[in-house]
């Protein structure tokens, strides 16, 4: 039988049948699916791929905040308890991806930082830490380094392999004065993957800013733009949009048989599979699992060591705003333009482990308002919006520590549209995070007045944009979900191809090491079915 397609926008070059078991199924579109479809359809491996939201045209996407959060933006309700901020602030959406083609790719802001040799060798390297379940990567940068560059090269990462630098903004500006009479060394410009240039089939970015919305110019790497067209034209790969998977099955051996989904008319399918690589972006990979419990997994599919849903990081994040005499007009230009390197390295005299990045931040003025201070009013919290055309604003992204009840568990009671628990994350912060974020705060707001701000404005955190750990890569299987490939250890024929894969956080954004180990998972599932291992 061949899967109905029903969804006028999608008109997939290829087809393949429900019963065809030789088709590898890649759930999610997003940095991790879409990288899959691109290198395993170049290799001439056949792919069905699975994405729950719709597919959108570049036309679609409008220079305005909220219009553009409530198109692309994952809606299902979310419950999360805790102590960390985000609990509180957004108990029913703490964390902030995308249901489209493409993914999360299409909002974010695109940094691209690589990580430091120790990162990978947090157990190692920090030893023992109260509260904190360490583990090493079963891999090191030596390894990953000619990964990392081709994803680089993939994604059109500026500062790297030739790719110049974009030209500064004010709010580099700005932030490049308070770095230099901080005694910063290392800051100017992001590492981007936002092209300069017209390259690789796509535009110049145009710097009109506005980078979370949906990029209108095609100037910045997304799967949307790239990896998944490039795969789609090779013929071996199906997209089906609005398909939302709710299960994955398995045979009596213990293989992974094929998913079950639900289309858009909430009709059910059966699609067999030789492999599932599953990219549903960390929360929902992690529900897809629990959820597709059996009789010889209980505890959720692949889930014997009863560490799947353990270890949930989000990175420790922090928001700080200066009021300038002058406008800086902090939303000209491209979101995340400068980056300040100086505090991301090992050194524990600073009263924490593992290091963060400052950048520069320009939101525009809907996200500002709205996230400047979740439920506060009044004058001075007015006088900060009105200020907005004098503000400059900088972020902090840092690693954060894994912990065992830090998890994504299925809600006891609350169900979604189809009928399926609704994920339940619990949010609290090790002492670790709590002090690297005093540093940042304390050094962040110094740093705004040595560059003339007249005062400054801490935000907490927002939604959690980068979701980790959850099935994390152990080299023992008891001490984690996926080996060293992103493989389970107890499933050969099933994969994790996205964040949640990650052993640690690392001090910096994670998308370009999500796409990296997709690169290098890929090319290892094409050698072992090319060797009938698979
Ligand atoms: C505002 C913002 C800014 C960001 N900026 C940066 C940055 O500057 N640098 C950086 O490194 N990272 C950044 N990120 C994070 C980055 O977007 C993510 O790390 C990355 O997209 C994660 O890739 P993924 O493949 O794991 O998931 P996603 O890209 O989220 O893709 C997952 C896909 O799976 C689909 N899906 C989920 N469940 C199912 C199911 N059951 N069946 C079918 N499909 C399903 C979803 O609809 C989604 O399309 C940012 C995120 C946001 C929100």
């Amino acid at each position: 039988m061949i899967a109905p397609h029903r969804d006028d926008d999608d008109i997939p070059a290829v087809t393949y049948d429900l019963d065809d078991d030789s088709v590898v199924v890649i759930i999610g579109s997003g940095a991790g699916g879409g990288t899959m479809a691109d290198e395993l359809t170049r290799r001439g491996i056949d792919v069905v791929l699975l994405e729950a939201g719709p597919r959108f045209k570049t036309s679609d996407f409008v220079n305005d905040e909220w219009a553009m959060n409530d198109l692309l933006t994952w809606k299902d309700k979310r419950d999360c308890t805790g102590g960390a901020p985000v609990a509180r602030d957004y108990p029913t959406a703490p964390t902030w991806t995308c249901k489209a083609l493409g993914g999360t790719t299409l909002h974010w802001t695109s940094m691209c930082p690589r990580p430091e040799d120790y990162e990978f060798k947090v157990r190692t390297t920090y030893s023992d830490m109260d509260g904190a379940a360490l583990e090493d990567w079963p891999l090191d940068n030596e390894e990953m380094e000619p990964f990392y560059r081709e994803a680089e090269i993939k994604m059109g990462v500026t500062g790297r392999n030739g790719i110049p630098f974009h030209r500064s903004s004010n709010a580099v500006r700005v932030m490049s004065l308070g770095a230099k009479r901080m005694g910063y060394r290392d800051f100017g410009p992001n590492n981007l993957a936002v092209n300069p240039l017209p390259r690789d089939g796509r535009n110049a970015c145009d710097q009109i800013g506005f980078c979370i919305q949906g990029c209108r110019s095609g100037g910045k790497w997304s799967t949307f733009v790239s990896e998944l067209p490039r795969a789609e034209a090779t013929g071996r790969c199906e997209i089906r949009t609005r398909c939302m998977v709710l299960r994955i099955e398995h045979d009596e051996r213990g293989r992974i048989s094929g998913v079950l989904y639900a289309d858009a008319f909430g009709d059910h399918h059966f699609q067999k599979a030789r492999l599932v690589c599953v990219a549903a972006n960390s929360i929902e990979t992690t529900r897809l699992l629990l959820n597709s419990e059996s009789s010889a997994w209980p505890d959720g599919l692949a889930n014997g060591s009863g560490m799947l849903g353990k270890h949930y990081m989000r990175h420790v994040t922090a928001y700080m705003y200066g009021e300038f005499p002058r406008p800086v007009r902090m939303y000209r230009g491209l979101v995340a333009a400068g980056v300040i390197r100086d505090e991301a390295r090992l050194d524990i005299t600073r009263g924490f482990a593992g290091g963060y990045y400052y950048g520069s931040i320009g939101l525009g003025l809907p996200f500002y308002a709205a996230f400047l201070s979740p439920g506060r009013w009044g004058a001075d919290y007015a006088s900060w919006i009105e200020a907005y055309e004098r503000v400059a604003g900088l972020f902090v992204n840092g690693e954060d520590m894994p912990i065992a009840t830090n998890r994504v568990t299925l809600h006891p009671s609350e169900k979604d549209q189809h009928g399926l628990p609704i994920p339940r994350l619990n949010l609290d912060d090790h002492p670790n995070d709590l002090a690297m974020k005093r540093h940042a705060y304390r050094n962040g707001i110094a740093m705004l007045e040595a560059a003339g701000a007249l005062r400054v404005f801490c935000s907490p955190p927002l939604p959690v944009s980068h979701n980790l750990g959850t099935c994390r890569m152990s080299e023992d299987p008891d001490a984690g979900v996926v080996d060293r490939w992103g493989r389970s250890h107890e499933i050969p024929n099933l994969f994790i191809s996205d964040g949640s894969q990650f052993t640690s956080s690392l001090a910096g954004n994670p998308t370009l090491t999500i796409v990296t180990l997709a690169i290098r998972q890929a090319g290892y599932i094409a050698r072992q079915m090319s060797r009938g291992e698979l």
